[in-house]
């Protein structure tokens, strides 16, 4: 076999296969990330506290369309009570998903934000991708 030229790079010379030399593939690892999306209804999850495979049970609390709504309503001129009926409408409020099996709170859709979700553990927001 002929001597390369000095002037070659050495890493060049170094990655040609020669007869004495065996390759090794490395194994491909592939993680997938799978972000959960809540909505109003019961999604299927891992629970990130207890591990169990669950089906989140789902209570609403006032959220910030909540509050816009009733903001809206009285200053239409709704001012004798009526601006109120938003609290006690499912619909006006978020969705919190609980954990049936530890009770913990895994996830919050904000009808106000529905491009962001909660991370769970740490409650802070974060930004959905699409
Ligand atoms: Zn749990």
């Amino acid at each position: 076999m002929a001597t390369p030229p000095a002037c070659w790079p050495r890493l060049l010379l170094s990655s040609a296969p020669g007869p004495n030399m065996t390759i090794i593939q490395q194994p491909v690892v592939v993680t997938t990330t799978m972000v959960q999306q809540y909505r109003e209804s019961p999604v299927q999850t891992v629970c990130p506290y207890c591990q169990a495979n669950i089906v989140t049970a789902v209570s609403y609390d006032v959220g910030t369309f909540t509050w816009l709504i009733v903001s809206i309503i009285y200053l239409v001129g709704c001012v004798c009570g009526c601006c109120f009926i938003p609290f006690c409408v499912d619909g006006c409020k978020d969705a919190i998903h609980h954990c049936p099996n530890c009770k913990q709170q895994v996830g919050r859709w904000s009808r106000m934000y529905q491009g962001v979700r909660y991370k769970a553990k740490t409650g802070k927001r974060v930004h959905r991708q699409c």
